[in-house]
Parts: structure tokens; C-alpha cells; sequence
């Protein structure tokens, strides 16, 4: 494991001993084709890309690059499919939806596995968190179908038509879960794109889609990379958009939908403000912290980027937060100890170096524990930067790495001010034993969710998403099943 043993902080003489998950039971086949009409179909132009493991660097599989034709394809069958799919009773559209979700808790420990490999986030995630909750969402939007009237009385809600939903690389699975779940219980059928690097756990959910007799069209998965994403968005026949990805990207989906009848919802970044106050359970809250940054290597759209302290235990706390990052394992993702994965692509993990770089540029004092990251694949060491001010751009700008900017406080006030000082709003977390200070400033953080003594808790009932920059519209809960549907005049 990646330990040194010279440092006084970590001077046990043992070590965890490697604990690595099996790979003997999974699948991955050489190739995936497109999922299109209920059938696993060879992209028109029959061009193919490689999703490899960050881990390794090793090649995985290949996968169909959907082009304009085969969108086109997607869409007329999702098209066609909601003809009938639409006028399905609720029960009934209920029990594909349940049938989806206990085939994926069946196959859990499989998609675990895939989903490591493929995004090299740590199997503990992958398996405690990621393919769990993608399971729950099924469940819980399977028992939303057949109560529409109750969830909106006297509205008569109705299905849209055709949803094109674009996801993310950084919870594949979970994303898909999201998007996917609610569009079925509200009667609207779908074509989903998921990310070029993370493809492997939304092929084989359409695997399982296949399994669970959903009639064809009514789900179809297409591969690709940003231009097939375009041509979704652009395509006619869409009725509703949901994107969850970077605001750029964003930005420029709303502009490309503007005057159009489609319906949008944008899932975007954030910069989440982490509030430590000195009555706050000092050792729990370092715990939060490092839950909030460090969780999937900081490739959270909500992750607690910015730490606020308030300035009597701040240097407790920075002292702490150091040893703690001193002790965190950083390796194989396929290893039940480790704590940080692999930087999901070469890509991001240029990103995130050059943000380093502009921090240290800018003034900043990094703190890095001592590590030996593994020689083959993306790697980046925890991170954690002093005197920075909230104009540095690693305080204003998202990174989605490893990578927590740290500012102190002395007055709620002064803390509301600085936490709300971004473009986004997206999460936040406050660390006190006090309630009524708890309610105080949650209902002035302009954030969508705002966790209290906890960070990074998610739960299908519970609405999720931002203000400002970080997007419109919510996913999960009852909120989330709004975006799917119309109400008849
Ligand atoms: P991204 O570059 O915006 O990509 C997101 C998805 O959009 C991918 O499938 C991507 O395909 C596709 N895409 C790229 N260009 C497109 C275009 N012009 N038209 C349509 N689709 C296009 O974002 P990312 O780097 O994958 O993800 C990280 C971002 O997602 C972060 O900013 C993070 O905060 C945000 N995020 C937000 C939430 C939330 O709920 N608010 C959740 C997770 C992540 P390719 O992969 O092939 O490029
Ligand atoms: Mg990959």
C-alpha cells in the first residue's frame, strides 16, 4: 500500500496487506454496439472507441461511436415507442421498473467491479454507494408510477415524449439511474448518452433493460463523444433535455435550445463551501472534510472545494486534517482499503496539475502528504492549499480533483458572504452543535442542498440541484419527477 513509514505520523510498523475485489466473475465483452430498439445494433459507420482503465492505462473494450444516423435512429425508435409506452397504466410501466432494479441489486457486485475499472474510482465506492443507490433509485421511481394523480391531485399530469439525457463520467451508473428512473415512471422514453471515458456500466444496464422485457425503443443507449451529445440535443424529435455535466457545456445547450419547445434541465459544477465552526465535533468534522473533497477523487460536482474555518480552531483543525491525509490510501481502485482512486483521464488529470500550478502561482502554501502513487496510469497525491484569498482562482474556479482550498473565518457573517462569493450554488456543509446556527445560515447559503454535521449524503427521495452557474431544475424525490412531465390544460 502507499505508505511511508518514515513519516512520524504513520510510523506503524505494519501495513494493510492488499485486498483486491476478484475480476473473475465480471464480463466485458471486446466490443459494444449501440443500443437501439431493443436490439444491440453496429453504429452506420461502423467506427468504434476505446474506454480504457485510468487505473492501468489498459484498453477495456471498444465501443460504438453513434453518429448522426444513429442518433437519428435512436430517437425515431424512442419516437415510436412512446406511443404505446405513454398508455401503459402506471402499474404496469411500475413492474419493468422494479424488474430493472432488483436485476441490477442481483448483478450488483458486477457493475461494482465495471465501474472501477472503468472510471477508477475505489471499489468501496463503487460498491457501498454508487451501484446501491442507482438500484434504490429504480425502486423508488418504480413506486412513483401508479401514483402521478397523488403526487400532483387534480393536475392530470402527462408524459413529454422523447427525453435525450447526457451524462457525466464521474457516477456513470448513478447518473444513468437518475436520469433514466423518473423518465419511465412518468411515461416518457429515452436515449441516453453516456460519458466517452465511463461507457462500460450504462452498456451493460442496457443489458439488464434488454433482460427485464422493457418493450423495445422504450430505453435506447447510445455511445459517443461530445458531437453525438450535439446531435441529440439538436435533433427535432427531442421533447426534453437533461444534461448533467460541466456549465460550459451547458451554456451552450441552453443557447442551442432557446425558442425551441424543448424542455431543459442542467445538472452543472459548483465550488461547495464547507463550514467549520469552533463548537463543531473538531475530530467528525475532519472526518467531513476529507469526506467532502477527497470522496471519488473530488470528481463530485458537489464536492466541499472550499473549507471555511473558523479562525480559534483552525490550526487544530489543519493540523488534524493533515494527519488524516497522511493516513489515506491511494492505489489499485480495485483494492477494498483504498480511500483515492484513479484520475478518471489524462485529460482531467492535466486539469487539475495545471490548477496546482496556478494555485502555487498565485501564492498559495500546498500541503501534499507524502505518497508513492503508482508509476502506470492518472495519479494525483490529496491536496490541500493555504493562504488563499476568495479571489485565487482555485477558490472561484471548479477543479474536480483532489484539490480543497482553505480560508478562515471569524463571524457568521463574514462566512455566509464568502461561502455565496461564487458563480455557483450547488452544495454546501456547516459543522456546529448549535441548531439554531444550523438553520441560521442554511436559509442564507445559496446552495441546493446544504448538508448539516454530514457532507456528500445522497437519497432517492431527497431533491437534488443547483442555483445560479450550477444549473435549473432538481433530480430525485418528487421534484425530480416534475421535469418529466406536462400538465393538461
Ligand atoms: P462535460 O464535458 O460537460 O460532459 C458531460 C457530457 O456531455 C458527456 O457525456 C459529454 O460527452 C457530453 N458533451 C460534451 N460536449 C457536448 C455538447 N457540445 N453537446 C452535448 N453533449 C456534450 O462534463 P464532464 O467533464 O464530463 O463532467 C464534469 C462536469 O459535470 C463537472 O463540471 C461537474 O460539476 C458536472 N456534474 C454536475 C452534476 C450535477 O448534478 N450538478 C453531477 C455530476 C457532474 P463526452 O464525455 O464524450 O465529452
Ligand atoms: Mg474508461
Amino acid at each position: 500500500m502507499q505508505k511511508d513509514k518514515n513519516n512520524p505520523v504513520f510510523n506503524a510498523t505494519w501495513t494493510y496487506a492488499d485486498a483486491p475485489e476478484s475480476t473473475n466473475h465480471i464480463q466485458i465483452k471486446k466490443r459494444y454496439h449501440l443500443y437501439i430498439n431493443g436490439a444491440f445494433t453496429e453504429p452506420v459507420q461502423k467506427s468504434y472507441f476505446d474506454t480504457t482503465n485510468p487505473a492501468t492505462q489498459e484498453i477495456l473494450a471498444e465501443v460504438g461511436n453513434a453518429t448522426n444516423q444513429d442518433v437519428d435512429k435512436a430517437v425515431q425508435s424512442a419516437k415510436k415507442a412512446f406511443k404505446s409506452w405513454s398508455k401503459l397504466s402506471g402499474k404496469e410501466r411500475g413492474k419493468y421498473i422494479f424488474r430493472i432494479a432488483r436485476l441490477l441489486q442481483e448483478r450488483a457486485r458486477e457493475f461494482a467491479v465495471i465501474e472501477s475499472l472503468d472510471g477508477g474510482k475505489p471499489i468501496r465506492e463503487s460498491r457501498d454507494i454508487d451501484i446501491p443507490l442507482a438500484a434504490n433509485h429504480f425502486f423508488y421511481y418504480a413506486g412513483w408510477a401508479d401514483k402521478l394523480e397523488y403526487a400532483f391531485p387534480n393536475r392530470k399530469p402527462k408524459p413529454i415524449g422523447v427525453a435525450a439525457q447526457i451524462i457525466p463520467w464521474n457516477f456513470p451508473l448513478l447518473m444513468a439511474a437518475w436520469k433514466i428512473a423518473p423518465a419511465l415512471a412518468t411515461g416518457n422514453t429515452v436515449v441516453l448518452k453516456p460519458a466517452e471515458t465511463t461507457p462500460l456500466t450504462a452498456l451493460k444496464l442496457a443489458e439488464i433493460i434488454h433482460e427485464s422485457g422493457l418493450p423495445k425503443g422504450v430505453v435506447n443507449i447510445i455511445t459517443g463523444a461530445g458531437e453525438t451529445g450535439a446531435a441529440l440535443v439538436n435533433h427535432p424529435d427531442v421533447n426534453k433535455i437533461a444534461f448533467t455535466g460541466s456549465t460550459n457545456v451547458g451554456k451552450y445547450i441552453q443557447k442551442a435550445t432557446a425558442g425551441s419547445s424543448k424542455k431543459l434541465t442542467l445538472e452543472l459544477g459548483g465550488k461547495g463551501a464547507n463550514i467549520i465552526f469552533e463548537d463543531a465535533a473538531i475530530d467528525q468534522a475532519v472526518e467531513g472534510i476529507v469526506n467532502a473533497i477527497f470522496f471519488n477523487q473530488g470528481h463530485v460536482c458537489c464536492a466541499g472545494s472550499r473549507l471555511f474555518v473558523q479562525e480559534s480552531v483552525a490550526a487544530i483543525v489543519i493540523e488534524k486534517l493533515k494527519q488524516r491525509m497522511q493516513t489515506l490510501i491511494i492505489g489499485n481502485p480495485l483494492d477494498k482499503n483504498t480511500d483515492i482512486g484513479a484520475i478518471n483521464s489524462k485529460k482531467q488529470l492535466k486539469t487539475i496539475k495545471n490548477y496546482i500550478k496556478i494555485g502555487l502561482e498565485e501564492g498559495g502554501e500546498i500541503y501534499q502528504p507524502t505518497c508513492n502513487l503508482p508509476k502506470n496510469g492518472n495519479w494525483c497525491a490529496p491536496t490541500l492549499f493555504l493562504n488563499v484569498s476568495q479571489s485565487h482562482r482555485i477558490v472561484q474556479e471548479e477543479i474536480f480533483g483532489p484539490v480543497l482550498a482553505i480560508q478562515t473565518f471569524r463571524t457568521i457573517d463574514e462566512v455566509i458572504e464568502k461561502a455565496n462569493n461564487t458563480p455557483y450554488g450547488l452544495s454546501a456543509g456547516v459543522w456546529t452543535q448549535k441548531g439554531s446556527k444550523i438553520f441560521q445560515l442554511t436559509q442564507k447559503l445559496n446552495a441546493g442542498v446544504v448538508w448539516a454535521n454530514t457532507f456528500n449524503k445522497f437519497d432517492p427521495s431527497s431533491p437534488f440541484g443547483g442555483y445560479k452557474e450550477s444549473g435549473m431544475g432538481r433530480e430525485g424525490g418528487l421534484h425530480g419527477l416534475k421535469a418529466y412531465i406536462k400538465f393538461e390544460e
